[in-house]
């Protein structure tokens, strides 16, 4: 098992479960997922099916949904972007965002 990169406490275990909405469709992709802050990782197998779909779909960016938990940190509550959607906006992590809440439970966050 390996090391979680993300928050180094985890181990990440294979899983078969990982949810993914993509447009309508949900999918339920292999992976491995952290024993302690449960992000979820693909192999390149599924990234690859991913795009594949996508790229048939017509369906990008707008319409990933991968579901996630919230945390807390000391100063407040933190929301980790998922790996694949980083990876699909080739964010570096230095962008400025702009949080709105749009609805009672939805937000929309904008890359400036
Ligand atoms: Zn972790």
């Amino acid at each position: 098992m390996k090391e979680c990169p993300i928050c180094k406490k985890g181990k990440r275990i294979i899983v078969d479960d990982i949810l993914y909405e993509l447009g309508t469709k949900k999918l339920l992709l292999k992976g491995e997922r952290c024993t302690f802050c449960k992000e979820e990782f693909f192999g390149d197998a599924e990234h690859e099916k991913l795009y594949k779909l996508r790229q048939e779909q017509n369906v990008w960016e707008g319409s990933i949904k991968l579901h996630r938990k919230l945390s807390r940190s000391g100063r407040g509550t933190v929301l980790r972007i998922p790996t694949d959607i980083e990876q699909t906006m080739h964010l570096k992590g230095t962008e400025s965002v702009i949080i709105s809440q749009v609805g009672k439970r939805k937000l929309l966050i904008e890359i400036t």
